[in-house]
């Protein structure tokens, strides 16, 4: 899988992105991450990519002209039009699942913006998918993409090992991961849970299985309405449709 990120920083991009478990599916060739910078694509002759808002109003907007040039370029490269995710605080929330699907494509453009954002015109005429990784506002698209790339990269075959995989993490299944312990056996006066020490295979599923579920209804009740549990769990957690939530 490739990501074309359309940036005003690549560096910043790159940086965050050539280390650790994604830096390594790079060297391996499962992944290719590249950079546009979209002041490269500026036809003005200072390369100024922002100007200010028609109607007023404080800050300046990213131009229409560089950003649609600097993807151009992506789609002149490659031959065809890829999915491209503008990220955005007024996009839709980004979740697993959505990290799942974009982990399909063959290349995802990300685009960053800046400033007070990006002309309208050009995100009319671009992008496929809004996307927001939070409700706040940051100052630059980029932090963004990179929390997107990497929850991405994840999804795409091979680029975990079967050590960094797991079966069961958070949100599969809309439920949190159970809490996970390691050496030593006792720490700072706290044992480990003397069920993972019985070598009970089927005690510790079931021990983890629960406290997914206690975990999930204390901490993020709203998943637990979207929750794949049996008829049993939802009477022995009290877990039912009617339940107020917050
Ligand atoms: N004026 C815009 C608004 O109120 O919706 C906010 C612009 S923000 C200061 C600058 C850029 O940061 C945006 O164009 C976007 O690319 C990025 N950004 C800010 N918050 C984000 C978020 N929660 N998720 C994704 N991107 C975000």
């Amino acid at each position: 899988m490739k990501f074309h990120i359309l940036t005003l920083f690549p560096e910043m991009v790159m940086q965050g992105l050539t280390t650790s478990i994604i830096g390594r599916a790079v060297e391996r060739g499962l992944l290719e991450i590249e950079t546009v910078n979209i002041r490269d694509y500026s036809a003005e002759k200072h390369k100024k990519v922002d100007d200010y808002p028609y109607g007023g109003g404080a800050g300046m907007v990213m131009q229409a002209q560089p950003v649609y040039d600097a993807w151009k370029s992506v789609v002149d490269k490659i031959g065809y039009r890829p999915r491209t995710v503008y990220l955005t605080p007024q996009g839709g929330v980004f979740h697993q699942e959505a990290a799942k699907e974009f982990a399909l494509e063959k290349d995802l453009i990300l685009l960053c913006g800046h400033y007070e954002g990006i002309d309208e015109r050009v995100l009319e005429e671009i992008t496929t998918d809004y996307v927001s990784i939070g409700d706040y506002v940051l100052t630059g698209g980029e932090l963004a993409a990179m929390v997107v790339a990497d929850a991405v990269s994840r999804m795409v075959p091979g680029v975990l090992s079967n050590q960094e995989s797991g079966t069961a993490e958070s949100f599969e299944g809309n439920l949190l991961e159970y809490p996970q312990y390691s050496r030593p056996r006792e720490w700072n006066g706290r044992e480990v849970p003397a069920v993972l020490l019985s070598g009970d295979h089927a005690k510790v599923d079931e021990w983890r299985r629960e406290q997914s579920i206690l975990r999930t209804k204390e901490r993020r009740p709203d998943l637990l309405e979207r929750a794949d549990l049996t008829e049993k769990e939802k009477i022995r957690f009290q877990i039912g449709k009617s339940e107020k939530l917050f």
